[in-house]
């Protein structure tokens, strides 16, 4: 069984050690050692990184597990030589103090958050899970409740944050099992054996096997961001300690931008966004209004400029501008509700040509045949069709065959 030195001391980084055991697993080398301050995955905590060295090569440590025997076991990278540490051999070792530490804040601010949620809703929390970026925490509500309001989360933040500011004492120890019975724990521990209990400040008392902080000050701050139902229970998404102050530190930055950009306090952004974004609906739309007015104001023009066959039909041949296109189906129309109308539209827009070939309902040319001939992509019904292209040929080739109708 490896001794874990970070249950004395988790603030402490470097530590002596022998290897007792080797192994591969899938092609990686693991080394087992008699004693450790690497803590092994578990509890929704990561393990620590960090490196192993002994007098004359280091090594990374990648990954650290612990197995059912209680040997931690930590994979590490090959030097450049290909020689491993022997099972006997000493070796010293370095964890990654900064990645341990946030570790450290995730955690240790989760069990305040945790006691938060017990004592403010009654419900109980399972499944931490520190992530890269967020952490998460299952809480089981009475009656089965997946919900909980905002007032209440902001309650929960709010006093998990006056807990840390309370900055109570973390005491953690293995207390005899006579007087386990009698402490009063959060929750029923999992394991029955080597109890370890978590002390925070009095106020928070749970069994648990991770690396804590030593004050609750040193979790700096609590952000709760969001809760969702997930597999019957609720999943509360959070920050703590660093990661919540750079956090507070992107979102200040991007509040007061938005603040200065909109002239009102960085409070007021969402109201004032919500008038702006109001506003630029309503001038969209009336521009869009203004637009079809101004389209369809072009029939007059362009029915006077139509190419006229010897047997009287009319044919419109009109190339417009990339703002008529929300109009140019009402345009077609337009034209077509005249008698003996051929209307040939295209409107170049977002670098392609696009067509619209109409007919007066008095006609029998079958327009869909005809915009297949001139090589455009597109179809619709033998009266009216759509198509585009993505170059002005067939455009081109419809102007010359238009004559010919
Ligand atoms: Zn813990």
């Amino acid at each position: 069984m490896t001794h874990r030195l970070y249950y004395e001391d988790a603030f402490q980084t470097t530590f002596e050690a022998t290897v007792e055991q080797m192994k591969l697993a899938d092609g990686k080398p693991w080394l087992a050692l008699d004693r450790t301050l690497f803590y092994p995955e578990g509890g929704g905590q990561p393990y620590d990184t960090g490196i192993l060295h002994t007098e004359d090569h280091q090594f990374a440590v990648c990954d650290v597990q612990a197995d059912e025997s209680g040997l931690i076991w930590h994979q590490v990278e090959v030097s450049e030589s290909g020689r491993l540490p022997e099972a006997g051999e000493a070796v010293k070792g370095r964890i990654d103090w900064p990645r341990r530490f946030d570790h450290m804040q995730q955690h240790t601010g989760e069990h305040i958050i945790a006691n938060c949620v017990h004592h403010l809703t009654g419900g109980f929390t399972h499944g931490l899970h520190i992530g890269h970026e967020v952490c998460t925490i299952d809480i089981s509500l009475s009656d089965g409740q997946t919900r909980l309001d905002e007032q209440t989360l902001l309650d929960i933040e709010s006093l998990a944050n006056q807990k840390i500011a309370e900055d109570g004492a973390v005491r953690c120890y293995f207390p005899p099992k006579e007087s386990l019975e009698t402490l009063p724990l959060r929750k029923d521990p999992t394991v029955k054996e080597n109890i370890r209990v978590c002390d925070i400040g009095g106020f928070e008392m749970v069994a648990c096997g991770g690396t804590h902080l030593s004050r609750a000050s040193q979790v700096g701050l609590i952000k709760i961001l969001s809760a969702q139902p997930a597999r019957g229970k609720l999943r509360l998404f959070f920050l703590c300690g660093l990661r919540a102050t750079r956090h507070y530190a992107i979102c200040y930055t991007a509040a007061s931008r938005a603040a200065s950009q909109l002239s009102v306090k960085e409070a007021e952004v969402p109201d004032r966004l919500a008038e702006v974004l109001k506003q630029a609906a309503d001038t969209r739309r009336e521009l869009a209004v203004m637009r079809r007015r101004e389209t369809l104001a072009k029939v007059p023009a362009l029915l006077e400029g139509a190419l006229v066959l010897a047997d009287g039909r009319r044919v419109v041949i009109a190339e417009l501008e990339e703002k008529d296109h929300p109009a140019m189906e009402a345009l077609a129309r337009e034209l077509v509700a005249q008698r003996r109308i051929i209307a040939l539209l295209c409107v170049p827009a977002q670098g392609r040509h696009n067509l619209l070939f109409a007919r007066s309902d008095d006609l029998s040319l079958n327009l869909n045949e005809f915009i297949k001939s001139i090589g455009a992509k597109g179809g619709g019904r033998p009266e009216f069709v759509r198509g585009a292209a993505n170059d002005s040929l067939p455009w081109e080739a419809a102007k010359v065959m238009a004559p010919h109708f």
